[in-house]
């Protein structure tokens, strides 16, 4: 009989239960991973309410993750039972003709782990070898757990690839408020950031942010940056908040020639209205970034492990794998929660 382990499988849409599963078995290519955290996203609650991968339940979600390797396919090199890792989630097929231009995000049969495929809401997953990251001594396992969404606000600062000096606008401050660090650390000014959740503004303020502003305190976000940019617009706006509304905002208040980085993941079907105006005599720029893949991995773990993003503010609680359902849900009702982390190790709900 096979090994067997605790899982938290998603059955189907809103029903989630932990229970007892075969351990993945590996190929050659393969390692195998005992998990130690898993951060809790966005995406686990869109899969969870059937928005996102319904046609992939019953499934194993959770993609932010560390572990340790527990064993190794016999072509896995550079790696060794024992060592403290992270994974690159993105899968791409290798053959497509976006996969031979090296531009995995865009395959063909692109998937990723824990979104697509079997993830990390258990005590073991199965990995490629050769997507593997060793964590860097100086990074904790909470911190391996959160390189997955550092290394996408990496991604779209590289694409969006901000010059020193210039005004940065982030809308949203939920990653927002490492687009918002992230800008500083390129020496942009002023950096602003707009939300609706103080906690969070003030971690932004607290990561050099100039301005962060709630929304409720202005009447209008377009006329704030306006008024900050000395009535030109921002050199660069990022939305990462994902609706209509904030996407029309960011157009509008870019100067000529600025560009919007398109972070925040509308719906599929969504619509919004630009006067194609804006592109041909105001020759505004767009930049899409939708994961972290390659080097923004290790360019994660090299920014954290040498101080120049701290993610600790953002870590909210620890919870048992058990208490996977009550924290998706207490994550919507709970505005001063940012992170949660899920282990299969611990039986108690910690605070962090
Ligand atoms: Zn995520
Ligand atoms: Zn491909």
């Amino acid at each position: 009989m096979a090994n067997m382990m605790k899982a938290a499988v998603f059955e189907k849409i809103g029903v989630i239960k932990v229970k007892e599963v075969p351990v993945p078995e590996i190929g050659d290519n393969d390692v195998l991973i005992k998990i130690k955290y898993t951060g809790i996203c966005g995406t686990d609650w869109s899969i969870y309410n059937g928005w996102y991968s319904a046609d992939k339940l019953p499934m194993i979600p959770g993609h932010e993750f560390s572990g340790v390797i527990d064993k190794l396919g016999k072509n896995a090199k550079g790696l060794k039972e024992g060592d403290r890792v992270t994974a690159d989630i993105n899968i791409g097929c290798g053959t497509c003709f976006y996969c031979i231009r090296g531009e995995k995000l865009l395959c063909d049969r692109f998937s990723q782990l824990g979104i697509h495929t079997n993830g990390t809401f258990a005590e073991y997953v199965k990995a490629p070898a050769a997507q593997v990251h060793i964590l860097p001594d100086k990074l904790s396992f909470e911190e391996g757990a959160f390189i997955e969404p550092v290394s996408c606000v990496i991604h779209a600062a590289k694409a969006m690839d901000a010059r020193l000096g210039s005004s940065v606008v982030v809308i949203g401050c939920g990653l927002g408020v490492l687009h918002a660090r992230m800008a500083v650390l390129r020496a942009c000014a002023p950096v602003i950031i707009f939300g609706d959740n103080r906690k969070r503004l003030q971690i932004a303020k607290d990561m050099a942010a100039d301005y962060a502003i709630h929304i409720d305190d202005i009447a209008d976000p377009v006329a704030e940056v306006m008024k900050l940019t000395g009535g030109r617009g921002a050199d660069y706006v990022i939305e990462a908040v994902g609706s209509v509304k904030t996407y029309e905002q960011a157009f509008a208040m870019l100067r000529r020639g600025g560009k919007l980085s398109a972070f925040g993941i509308t719906g599929e079907h969504d619509e919004m209205k630009i006067r194609p105006f804006e592109f041909v005599l105001g020759e505004k720029k767009v930049t899409g970034s939708c994961a972290g893949v390659g080097s923004d991995w290790p360019d994660a773990m090299t920014l954290i492990s040498n101080g120049r993003i701290d993610p600790k503010p953002l870590f909210s609680m620890k919870v048992p794998l058990e208490d996977l359902d009550w924290a998706l849900h207490e994550l919507r009702k709970d505005m001063s929660l940012f992170k949660i982390f899920v282990s299969p190790d611990i039986t108690k709900r910690e605070l962090m």
